[in-house]
């Protein structure tokens, strides 16, 4: 085929897609990447330019820790750089097996299995588990990995309004389902606030369904010693299935999965994004052994973050906008239209603070928001700043 028949194939792609980002462009809706020049922190450079960065899920300033860096240069002299294998052919190292070991202590459950993500431990748990026939029950703020996985796995997926857990009971009873899974986020990515552990768990045991808990934005900072928001509900049930990420308030990468001895084996067997994938280097898992110790010993980060999240309370003033009903440090400052929140977040960037706009479809429509994140490497007179600045601002 010649080259000029080859270009006008392609043709009505690239139209509808040059449209497609109009559109985007038009709603306010279109992304785009800043550059970040320094590690990740509360004061970073970012295109040339210094910040104080409320935008990082590093929620104990661990990203950039000296001893979690020394961890990962010592991890890559023991074992390399990459696995080269996944993890049931010759990729799963003693630092992979010696950090499961951990983290299924550290979190009180019998055993972990560490994924490469939390998208992928998401995907991997749901399709491992449920099938078509099965229903899965989701809160309608649920991470976008969390719906993924339903429909990837064909399941029915029932959506219940935000923590309305009568609506839940109502699904749960009408559903003829083989198999029910409720998933949650633990602590809401875009709200902070908390799902209701012992009443979902209380409505497993009733009918006859599992939990699965995305504790992403719980682990390590929620709980005694930080290990999560089951340990924040003193709660615990052979029903769960935990899930928590590495790359947040741990300050690495990756994901594991903790439960009954037979859950995890079972997801070890059959969660594709498990098997069909290389195991994470083996340095990642070295430098997260020391990183848990730092999450369990240093109990000063969430001892600042809690006092960071009760500054910025005390100190916001609601004119224009509210403050979510969150405790934790992801705070949402809720704006409403798409481009106010961009206005805001580029004022404020002005002003030298980094503040995202979240904007459809990570929430719904009319919910755009600037998602202030708090991290134990701020300084109370950051978040001082911050709420001066936006009180000019509204
Ligand atoms: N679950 C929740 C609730 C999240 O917020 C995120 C990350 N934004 C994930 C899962 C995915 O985790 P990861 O970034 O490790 O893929």
């Amino acid at each position: 085929m010649s080259h000029s028949k080859l270009k006008t194939q392609n043709s009505t792609l690239q139209q509808t897609l040059a449209a497609d980002l109009e559109k985007l462009d038009s709603q306010g809706l279109k992304r785009s990447r800043r550059l970040l020049e320094t590690p990740q922190g509360a004061h970073v450079r970012v295109d040339g330019r210094n910040y104080v960065a409320f935008c990082s899920n590093d929620y104990l300033g661990l990203a950039s820790h000296p001893e979690l860096i020394d961890a990962a240069r010592e991890g890559a002299a023991r074992y390399g750089v990459g696995a080269g294998a996944s993890h049931l052919v010759l990729g799963h190292t003693k630092a992979h097996h010696d950090l499961e070991e951990a983290l299924a202590g550290f979190v009180g459950l019998p055993r972990a299995l560490l994924f490469s993500t939390g998208y992928m431990a998401n995907v991997g748990v749901v399709t491992a588990l449920v099938g078509r026939g099965d229903a899965v029950f989701a809160d309608r703020l649920n991470h976008a990995s969390l719906n993924d996985a339903a429909l990837l796995a064909r399941a029915e997926l029932k959506r219940y309004a935000h923590l309305d857990l009568g609506a839940l009971q109502r699904q749960l009873a009408a559903s003829t389902a083989r198999r029910k899974l409720i998933v949650t986020d633990a602590v809401f990515s875009m709200d902070g606030d908390l799902a209701d552990v012992p009443g979902l768990l209380r409505l497993c045991q009733r009918h006859d369904a599992w939990l699965l808990l995305d504790d992403a934005h719980g682990f390590g900072v929620l709980g005694r010693g930080g290990r999560g928001t089951l340990a924040h509900f003193d709660a615990s049930s052979p029903r769960v299935i935990y899930m928590a990420t590495l790359g947040k308030a741990a300050g690495v990468f990756g994901a594991f999965v903790a439960g009954e001895p037979d859950l995890v084996e079972m997801l070890m067997q059959r969660a594709r994004p498990y098997v069909y994938t290389t195991a994470t280097p083996p340095l990642l898992a070295h430098a997260l052994a020391r990183s848990l110790e730092l999450i369990e010993h240093e109990e000063w980060r969430r001892e600042r973050l809690r006092a960071l999240v009760e500054a910025l309370r005390r100190r916001f003033e609601p004119k224009r906008w509210q403050l979510g009903a969150s405790t934790t440090a992801i705070q949402p400052l809720l704006i409403g239209g798409n481009e106010e929140a961009l206005a805001v977040s580029s004022a404020l960037a002005g002003e030298g603070l980094l503040v995202p706009a979240i904007r459809p479809p990570t929430v719904p429509r009319g919910t755009a928001r600037l998602r202030i994140s708090l991290s134990a490497a701020h300084e109370v007179a950051d978040v001082e700043r911050l709420a001066r600045v936006l009180a000019n601002l509204q």
